[in-house]
């Protein structure tokens, strides 16, 4: 058995994660961390203090918080020696180099991810493939109204890929000075726009121009139980993979 603490166990992801790990066979949930303590999640007392986690002996440690909080989080578990599943967005490229470093020289291991929907890993490699023939694109990204940053991670890291496979980068056109922002924000000469509505939940469009044609890849998650096979293959991969595992996609293909 898996002795697991979920950090953010009060909230959306949080919760569904708490059920999730108690659902599952392998696992168990031994902690719930969140800033208020008190309620019950999953059945287990939610703790204001992730020294839960030490008390509970958790061997992982999964983080669905707050792109203000996460970093604080990962150090803390890292250094404690509880390996990490983190799904919280919004790291920037210096967050990951440091995480690599306290995984690389600590105790313990990390897998990161900022998508766990096996169908948005897909969508990504399929993109990576289109990129190839169609070097114009761009994506749509559209999510829930409480959503801390934009663009999402997702379509990030489906920019990247999209611009590290073409051949050459098409040149787009900006917009005019009196609407700032009309053409998204330029990830690695991608644009990305972000949309945010009450309704949404998790949802990527990529789009493929060429002459005559429009390719569309779309993934929607509808339920956070998308993102479930993908946590619990996470916490059950981490421990045996050293470092820093970045993205689902690793994961899928052992
Ligand atoms: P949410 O409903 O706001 O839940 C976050 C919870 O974390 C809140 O209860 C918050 O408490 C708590 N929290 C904040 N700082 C904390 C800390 N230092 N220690 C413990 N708990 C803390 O947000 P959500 O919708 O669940 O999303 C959480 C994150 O997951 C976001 O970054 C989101 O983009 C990401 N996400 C990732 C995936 C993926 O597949 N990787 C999928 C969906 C969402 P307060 O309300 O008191 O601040």
């Amino acid at each position: 058995m898996i002795r697991v603490g979920v950090l953010g166990a009060r909230g959306r992801m949080g919760r569904t994660v708490c059920a999730a790990v108690v659902a599952d066979p392998d696992c168990e949930l031994v902690a719930a961390v969140d800033t208020q303590a008190g309620e019950a999640v999953a059945g287990l007392e939610v703790s204001d203090s992730p020294d839960a986690l030490l008390a509970s002996s958790a061997q992982v440690a999964v983080d669905f918080t707050h792109p203000s909080a996460v970093m604080g989080n990962v150090r803390w578990c890292l250094t404690q020696g509880i390996h990490m599943v983190v799904g919280t967005t919004g790291l920037t490229p210096a967050d990951l180099d440091e995480i690599r470093s306290l995984a690389d020289s600590g105790p313990a291991n990390a897998v990161v991810a900022p998508n766990f929907a096996v169908g948005a890993v897909l969508a990504l490699r399929f993109a990576e493939q289109a990129a190839a023939w169609f070097p114009d694109a761009e994506i749509i990204e559209l999510h829930h109204e409480a959503k801390a940053d934009a663009p999402s991670g997702t379509a990030i890291a489906t920019a990247r890929a999209i611009a590290a496979a073409r051949g050459h980068q098409p040149v787009a056109p900006a917009g005019d000075d009196a609407h700032p922002g009309a053409r998204g924000a330029d990830i690695d000469g991608v644009r990305v726009h972000s949309v945010r509505l009450p309704g949404l939940l998790a949802h990527e469009e990529i789009l493929f121009g060429g002459p005559g044609q429009v390719l569309t890849i779309r993934h929607d998650s509808t339920d956070r139980a998308s993102f479930m096979p993908g946590v619990l293959l996470a916490i059950k991969a981490v421990a045996s993979r050293p470092g820093l595992t970045h993205g689902l996609g690793a994961l899928l293909e052992d």
